[in-house]
């Protein structure tokens, strides 16, 4: 690298040096963020044509386990953090020889598991007030024959390395759990109980390395084929109520776990006003994105000074906003399948937009190419530019 260690500034100084492991839309958004800042970012990413590699000040091209440049990228940086769940916990653990690291080994280690994750959250439920969905591992066949009547009908999800939907199956029946379990290659799973979900908002919360947290306002997610469609806040469908225990959750949860940085919970209400914790994202996360253009700071700064030993930022919303995520279907002609970019002059004459793409070169169906925000003075004037939106872009609301 072009710079030298700065060893001597005790703590991440702008002008220094941050790492982030992994190379796609959420690097990048961090790297423009640190960048704002004052800070260099330097990216591990195998990928030379990565989102966050095109805006990185410096791209390590190593695979993500590689000893060499992990010290390499240690040694630069003041501190480093993670774009993406599945990083190596041991080479976060490695990293954190030479750099502060946030989110730790630790805590990424609970979210890449979801078993470990679950327990992790019954264990603080005591304190938080929610629980997780009722489920069992599946780590064998013969754990089917085990299965209790009342997880069915279920969802099966691999343990391990599951996203937008992928690596689940809806089962209704012991005999397709059997089949989905093989279709999955006997991978350990979790059966879990299928809930009547009346809404799916999620709470991203920080905290900073002195302890203190932050908690964002409540975000209600809707999704589509398995995949993030629109973020909506203030959360429409939400009491002030439920947003209070879903955010007072997530206080409970970022401090057991003795976070630092951020973090991202998804929650489930369900029919009945049940909240019931889903998951956790050890990082900013796509629900977040909104945070760019109606918070005072942003996911991405937030993260910033969190790895960086700065002060947390304030997190007040400023106006209300919708997000609405803009995958490479938007650029096939659904007559004639052929490509055409979609028509971002039309898009950005719509009151309120921001619109952020990644700079990924092939759009495909189910990727995510970029994401647009609406903010507005009031949520129905945002709403109404979402609606202007997705018949440019030619998706169905
Ligand atoms: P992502 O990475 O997009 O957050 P994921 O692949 O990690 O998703 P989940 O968030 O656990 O998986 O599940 C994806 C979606 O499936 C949820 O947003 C929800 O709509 C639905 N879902 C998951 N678990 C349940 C459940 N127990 N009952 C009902 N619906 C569920
Ligand atoms: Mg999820």
């Amino acid at each position: 690298m072009s710079n030298q260690p700065q060893a001597l500034i005790p703590r991440a100084a702008p002008a220094t040096w941050l790492g982030v492991m992994g190379g796609g839309q959420l690097g990048r958004m961090f790297a423009h963020a640190a960048q704002a800042m004052g800070y260099k970012v330097a990216v591990l990413e195998l990928l030379a044509d990565a989102p966050a590699a095109h805006a990185a000040d410096y791209h390590l091209v190593a695979a993500y386990d590689d000893a060499a440049a992990l010290s390499e990228l240690g040694l630069q940086c003041a501190a480093v953090t993670t774009e993406f769940e599945n990083v190596p916990a041991a080479s976060l653990a490695a990293l954190a020889q030479h750099a502060r690291v946030a989110p730790s080994a630790a805590n990424v280690s609970v979210a890449q598991d979801r078993i470990v994750e679950k327990q992790f959250f019954m264990a603080c439920a005591d304190a938080s007030g929610v629980q997780p969905a009722p489920h069992q591992l599946i780590a064998s066949a013969a754990d089917i024959d085990t299965i209790a009547d009342t997880l069915l009908p279920g969802i099966l999800k691999t343990v391990r390395l599951g996203y937008d939907g992928k690596g689940q199956a809806r089962v209704r029946t012991l005999d397709d759990v059997r089949s989905a379990f093989g279709a999955m290659q006997g991978v350990p799973c979790v059966l879990e109980k299928m809930l009547p979900l009346a809404v799916e908002v999620s709470v991203l919360a920080a905290r900073g390395a002195d302890g203190k947290s932050v908690v964002y306002p409540i975000a209600e997610n809707v999704h589509r084929d398995g995949i993030l469609f629109t973020t909506t806040v203030p959360a429409p469908a939400i009491s002030a109520e439920c947003a209070e225990r879903a955010q007072a959750a997530a206080l409970v949860i970022i401090d057991r776990l003795e976070y630092v940085g951020v973090l991202c919970i998804e929650f489930f209400i369900l029919d009945d006003g049940t909240l019931v914790v889903n998951e956790m994202a050890p990082r900013p996360h796509n629900s977040g994105h909104y945070t760019i253009d109606a918070c005072i700071t942003s996911q991405f700064a937030q993260q910033v000074r969190a790895m960086a030993g700065l002060p947390l930022g304030d997190v007040r919303q400023h106006s209300p906003a919708v997000m609405l995520n803009i995958l490479g279907d938007q650029w096939f002609d659904i007559a004639s399948g052929a490509l055409a970019e979609p028509a971002w002059d039309k898009l950005l004459a719509l009151p309120g937009a921001a619109l952020h793409l990644y700079g990924k070169d092939t759009p495909r169906p189910g990727r995510k190419m970029g994401h647009v925000t609406f903010v507005a003075a009031t949520l129905a004037e945002a709403q109404q530019s979402l609606h202007a939106a997705c018949a440019i872009l030619r998706i169905a609301v």
